[in-house]
């Protein structure tokens, strides 16, 4: 069997965003039944009611499949505003000056206000501003206080509540809005299987989420500063994933900088293996038609070569025309580049050894065993979901079936490369354990009859982190 021909023989994952084009349960199924494998919770849209109705579609649809199918809550995050204009906007042009301060009273051509002190904080001289999106770009001239004054440099518009990033400062705010901590109390009390964190700066902001989510969930970090790219190891040292948000990160940095920065995030996550999800824009044109551009298909191979867990439909499913076709079309654009016979060998290119990661020797010999058995599958029996992610970051081309005991297990590994899980007994012996998973591996179709097959396993059975066995069998007749 070769990689591609099969609906669960897909190594790269389908996270697509849930929004009014696609939240109705029949869209959700059809989506899932086209491929998708984890859903999106925008909490910078949508009611919580709209995303009660989505966790329970996606729910449903996985109970009809008879797959697992992960929730992911997007926290919307510190996102920093202008204040309102008398006139709801001003003209502006390169050299014009003005004032940014406190005084919530609308703004005119001379000054507005930015209603949060700790950006105005963190603003010294030289000091970049960028507003809506980075079309107006302003340096900052002197401060006093409060009170900051800035020249435009480019632009030609200001207008009410529009977004303001500082690429340069590090801002001295909670990580979580009061917003955010109700987001996330209801997405906690929804069973999302991943939290992810938006405008992350530091490592004690993923340390603050973790504390809050208590273990309710897995954390993700969605790296979208360029503070954050800066701190990147320590971050990835406190989550369990993360996200190439290019959507803002491409706000604050330049264009050309972006594809760097998608390298450098996913390598790093892979040398470490933590899943990594490269996100937004990647079929951006099919919000609107029914086939991408032939460069939007290039860049979710791109993330396929470079060996992402997973690749991102935001607006194309969330708000777009063709939400089960965009799904479809990600479905073969990777099935197509995982069948290149240079698919390997462009992953491997990408692979760093990170030598404080080193490998775990039973996944290590569970790999190098299947690699010479030339096995169809690797088996692994797993309670936390941490040995099936170790097989996953090696990348082998065998698919890795995950047994675990604990069904929020088997969800969260449906964003890991490779993994497809399934939730079982834990088996009381070695015979128990070879015959479940030989009667699983024939039963999805990831190895013919009597095809080899490796399991990775601990005994005592059930103990976490007692991977200490590894035997070679045959899938079932
Ligand atoms: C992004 O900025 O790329 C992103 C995924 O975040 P959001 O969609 O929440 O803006």
């Amino acid at each position: 069997m070769r990689p591609g021909t099969h609906p669960l023989m897909r190594r790269t994952k389908i996270v697509a965003t849930l929004g009014p084009a696609s939240r109705s349960p029949e869209v959700v199924l059809a989506m899932a039944e086209a491929g998708a494998d984890v859903f999106r919770l925008n909490f910078s849209h949508g009611s919580h009611e709209d995303h009660a109705g989505s966790a329970a579609a996606v729910r449903a649809a996985s109970v009809a499949l008879g797959r697992p199918l992960a929730i992911l809550g997007d926290l919307q995050g510190p996102k920093f505003r202008l204040g309102r204009f008398q006139a709801g906007k001003v003209a502006v042009r390169r050299g014009h000056r003005i004032r940014f301060d406190l005084d919530p009273t609308p703004g005119d051509e001379t000054r507005v206000s930015v209603p949060h002190p700790e950006v105005l904080a963190a603003l010294a001289p030289g000091d970049l501003l960028l507003v809506d999106d980075g079309k107006v770009r302003l340096t900052v001239i002197s401060r006093n206080g409060h009170d900051v004054y800035a020249e435009v440099e480019q632009g030609d518009e200001l207008s009410d509540r529009k977004g303001i990033s500082i690429p340069g400062a590090l801002i001295d705010s909670s990580p979580l809005t009061p917003k955010d901590r109700l987001d996330l109390d209801f997405a906690l009390n929804l069973g999302v299987d991943y939290v992810a964190l938006s405008f992350v700066q530091r490592a004690a902001d993923m340390a603050e989420l973790r504390k809050l989510v208590a273990g309710r969930a897995r954390v993700l970090a969605k790296i979208e500063k360029p503070q954050a790219l800066q701190r990147l190891p320590e971050i990835l040292d406190l989550c369990d994933a993360v996200m190439v948000a290019r959507g803002d990160l491409g706000v604050e940095l330049a264009p050309e900088d972006v594809p760097a920065a998608q390298k450098s995030i996913v390598r790093a996550a892979r040398s470490r293996g933590v899943p990594v999800i490269v996100a937004t824009q990647m079929l951006d044109s099919m919000v609107q038609n029914a086939t991408p551009t032939r460069a939007e298909a290039s860049d979710v191979a791109h993330a396929v070569y470079e060996g992402a867990d997973a690749v991102m439909l935001s607006g194309e499913t969330a708000a777009g025309r063709h939400p089960v076709i965009a799904v479809e079309m990600m479905d073969k654009i990777i099935a197509k580049t995982e069948a290149d016979p240079r698919w390997p060998g462009m992953m491997d290119a990408d692979r760093v050894e990170d030598p404080a990661f080193e490998s775990d020797p039973m996944t290590l010999a569970a790999v190098t065993a299947a690699r010479a058995s030339r096995a169809h599958c690797i088996v692994t029996y797993t309670g936390t979901g941490s040995s099936a992610l170790k097989v996953a970051r090696h990348r082998a081309l065998p698919p890795i079936l995950a047994l675990t005991q604990d069904p929020a297990v088997g969800r969260r590994l449906v964003l890991v490369w490779g993994v497809e899980a399934r939730v079982t007994d834990d088996p009381t012996d070695i015979d128990t354990m070879t015959q479940m998973a030989a009667r699983k591996a024939r039963e999805l179709e990831f190895a013919p009859a009597h095809g080899r097959i490796v399991i990775v396993a601990g005994v005592p059975f059930g103990t976490p982190g007692a991977t200490n066995l590894i035997r070679l069998a045959r899938a079932e007749g």
